[in-house]
């Protein structure tokens, strides 16, 4: 491999996947404004002028921000790479941290300077975000007392669970030979099952209160409903979803006898009881069709490809200097590695989005289709209606746009596929 080769491969598809996604979301913004002033004829009886113009008017916006941090994000990847900022960084925690500490702290201590540094760059546009444009068009419950508590428990939790996993992995990477890649993958893949677990029940309550479904009415209809299906799970929680953000949702996580069906209290205080059953029925449609399972096994194939990838990668020069880092003489290049991965990967990744929301859409259908011979598919659609209502979702999304980007079909498809039940 030839230095000069992976640098300009990089850089091109660094540009390529720039232009690519400013002409999607410059598409997306077109697409929403031209349609701003006619409500879709399948949704005039149903969605006032008003709440339909909203809808633009927000996806406009979150369109607009989408453009900044784009092209922000672009910068900061070549500011990393190219530009020597991973170089200039590596050097400066080396000399800090290795004579003293040695290899594995200075390894880890260079992961954590980074995502630490990431995450301050990322920050105003995050506040911008919650606190004008959420702000702006009633969806942010959250106070700024309780974005703090929320970045800290975050930043000390991940460092609780990602340090000692990152031990693990650099720890293989140096001791376990030619295919320690092998190694680092069933350990992510037995750390990503162990979260299955341990997410819900210790993690998930850190940040919100669940307390077990009250309502005793509804209890009844949505155990009934566990019972046709098939599907024990552990509780029925209802989630204080409301401290951060008026978007409501209902989702089960788990596995086996850890399973739990997790409601948001904006969704319980919006649908009738009939319709919360039929989006439970939904959700079940998931785990009927083993979604889960299935992204879970997608992803770890792309884990494993990743890592063999970098298994022969991290052995040539180039791979560093292609990137714009100098590789360490006297120390294991291993954590640089997995940081020009972690950075360079999505770049190339990217070009896989259009097929995993495909496949994800699909999965949305799937779990509709399930919903209607399980649930009232009438109750299904008024629900989604409500849902798309609420969270101001638009109706006319660009085409285009949404092959690339939408994981779940926008709401005149899905509707007219449930119609057709
Ligand atoms: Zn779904």
């Amino acid at each position: 491999m030839n230095s000069l080769v992976v640098m300009s491969v990089f850089a091109a598809a660094v540009m390529l996947r720039l232009v690519l996604r400013l002409w999607l979301i410059g598409r997306q913004i077109r697409h929403v404004a031209r349609h701003r002033d006619t409500v879709p004829a399948d949704f005039a009886g149903t969605v006032s002028l008003e709440a339909h113009r909203k809808a633009a008017d927000y996806t406009i916006a979150r369109q607009r921000l989408e453009l900044l941090t784009t092209a922000w994000g672009s910068a900061v990847l070549l500011g990393w790479t190219l530009l020597g900022g991973l170089d200039a960084l590596n050097v400066l925690v080396r000399e800090a941290v290795l004579p003293r500490w040695g290899d594995l702290a200075y390894q880890i201590a260079l992961v954590m300077a980074v995502s630490v540094i990431g995450s301050l760059i990322d920050l105003p546009f995050d506040l911008w975000r919650t606190f004008r444009l959420e702000q702006r068009f009633g969806f942010n419950r959250m106070t700024p007392g309780l974005w703090l508590k929320d970045a800290v428990v975050g930043a000390v939790v991940g460092a609780v669970v990602g340090v000692p996993l990152l031990a693990l992995v650099l720890w293989l990477m140096a001791a376990a030979g030619p295919l320690w890649w092998l190694w680092a993958f069933a350990a992510l893949a037995g750390f990503t099952l162990l979260m299955q677990v341990v997410y819900p029940t210790v993690i998930a309550p850190m940040f919100n209160r669940f307390q077990p479904l009250a309502d005793e009415a509804l209890k009844g209809r949505v155990e009934a409903l566990m019972q046709r299906c098939g599907f024990r799970a552990q509780g029925l929680f209802v989630m204080d979803g409301s401290r951060r953000s008026a978007h409501a949702n209902a989702y089960f996580t788990g596995f086996g006898a850890s399973k739990r069906v997790v409601f948001f209290d904006t969704l319980l205080s919006r649908l009738t009881p009939g319709e919360v059953e039929a989006v439970l029925a939904h959700e079940l449609g998931h785990f009927h069709h083993r979604h889960v399972p299935k992204r879970i096994l997608m992803l770890m194939g792309v884990w494993l490809g990743s890592l063999a990838l970098l298994g022969w990668l991290m052995g040539q020069a180039a791979f560093y200097t292609g990137l714009g880092v100098q590789p360490n003489m006297l120390a294991p290049n291993h954590a640089l590695a997995l940081l020009l991965l972690m950075l360079a990967g999505p770049v190339f990744g990217f070009l896989l989005a259009p097929l995993t929301a495909a496949s994800s859409r699909r999965h949305e259908f799937e779990a509709d289709a399930y919903a209607c011979r399980q649930a009232s598919g009438a109750d299904l659609r008024a629900a989604l209606l409500k849902l798309f209502q609420d969270n101001a979702s638009t109706l006319t999304p660009d085409p285009v746009y949404v092959r690339f980007h939408y994981s779940h079909p926008p709401a005149s498809e899905r509707l007219a596929a449930l119609a057709g039940r």
